[in-house]
């Protein structure tokens, strides 16, 4: 599923191709369920004539602001992608969303899973969609001290703290994993049990991949396309995520897979102790 560099990207690719552009139509709509609100009667009374004045991303929710105080907010889900497409490319049976623009090129909504999800909001669904969500990471309010906050907060494992949505939006399974990896964190730790220098570089390994993931217009493993149609590279610079068997590259320890709240985790069992690593002694005790 896609994770907030390959939202990222794909709403940098969509905002660079059609920023000002007015939505004329609805071309097609053939999977009702993807309209989550309103309704799709009511996407098809109110879409046509909104003018795209801005497109971004908040979590993992590409947020396209219209005139008249609309905001159109599309979920890739787990096979979802948008892309621009000339006036007489066909749309495939897989495109369920095709919205016409004025100078006659069409936004495509491909989507085999049919996972995706559309959301037509007014303020205050915009407003309820906002709040629902915990701070950006790398926004400049995600600092050592806020994260060491969320942290201490809790008593929970760290891998299902980071995925959760509400406490930090954009993290899944990838980002975790290669968080923890770079932090040297196992992702059984508890929340609360981090050592000031571990919730730094936990600090650091986040902003650092999602940026370095971002710059690599994120990861392809199946269905992620950038808004160009093309894959992402940040899975070429994995550490641990889908490693297992293959020698840590800091230490040459296989990594593992374990299962933790029900999802894949990878980790190097011996950079990733379960204990924590043990705080070094100056004097004896
Ligand atoms: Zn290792």
């Amino acid at each position: 599923m896609p994770e907030l560099p390959e939202v990222e990207t794909a709403a940098r690719d969509l905002a660079a191709q059609i920023t000002g552009q007015r939505i004329v139509a609805i071309e097609k709509l053939d999977w009702e369920r993807m309209v989550e609100t309103p309704n799709p009667a009511a996407l098809h009374a109110l879409l046509p004539g909104r003018q795209l004045l801005q497109i971004g991303r908040r979590a993992k929710w590409i947020v396209a602001t219209l005139d008249a105080d609309w905001t159109l907010a599309i979920h890739l889900r787990m096979s979802g992608n948008l892309s621009v497409h000339a006036p007489d490319t066909p749309a495939d049976k897989h495109t369920h969303l095709v919205l016409m623009l004025d100078d006659g090129r069409r936004v495509f909504f491909h989507d085999p899973r049919k996972f995706g999800r559309v959301r037509l909001l007014d303020p205050a669904g915009l407003h309820a969609l906002d709040a629902a969500h915990g701070i950006e990471p790398l926004s400049a309010a995600f600092t050592p001290p806020v994260l060491r906050d969320l942290l201490t907060r809790h008593h929970r494992y760290l891998k299902p703290l980071l995925l959760d949505q509400t406490i930090i939006a954009g993290l899944g399974n990838i980002y975790v994993d290669e968080s923890l990896w770079q932090a040297r964190l196992h992702p059984l730790r508890h929340s609360d049990s981090l050592k000031r220098s571990e919730i730094t570089a936990l600090h650091s390994a986040i902003q650092w991949i999602l940026t370095q993931a971002i710059e690599n217009k994120g990861s392809t493993l199946r269905d992620y396309r950038t808004g160009y149609g093309q894959r992402g590279g940040q899975q070429e610079h994995f550490h641990a995520y889908g490693r297992t068997g293959v020698p840590c590259p800091r230490c040459g320890t296989p990594i593992e897979r374990v299962v933790v709240g029900q999802r894949s985790t990878h980790l190097c069992p011996t950079c990733q102790p379960v204990r924590g690593r043990p705080t070094r002694r100056t004097t004896p005790s």
